[in-house]
């Protein structure tokens, strides 16, 4: 379980660097952020939340029930896109008012 962060996309804040628990992720000499710790990733998504570019999304293997896709997460005023690219292609996004969080 755990990130990948596109360093293209990445604008080196340092923002899912300071929301991640686990101090998991660091910025390098190229002030892009890297994972240090990938194995010790215990999905919690802050940082995918934090990124302000999109630069972070989350591999769903295996180990936690998914079939090698991918998460990230956009926003749109206060709706919170959870968009899962799924290994066929197909792209299933959830969409979260976060006004209404506690509902869920
Ligand atoms: S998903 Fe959570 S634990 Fe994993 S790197 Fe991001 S903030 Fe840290
Ligand atoms: S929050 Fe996004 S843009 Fe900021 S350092 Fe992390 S990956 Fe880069």
């Amino acid at each position: 379980m755990s990130i990948e962060i596109n360093k293209n996309k990445c604008i080196g804040c340092g923002k899912c660097r300071d929301v991640c628990p686990g101090t998991l992720i660091a910025l390098g000499e190229d002030r892009k952020a890297f994972i240090r710790y990938p194995r010790d990733c215990w999905g919690c998504t802050s940082c995918l939340k934090e990124c302000p570019v999109y630069a972070i999304s989350f591999f769903l293997g295996a180990d936690m029930g998914g079939t090698g896709g991918r998460l990230h997460t956009e926003k749109e005023g206060d709706i919170l896109k959870w968009i899962t690219e799924r290994p066929d292609g197909r792209v299933i996004v959830t969409e979260v008012d976060t006004r209404e969080s506690n509902k869920y």
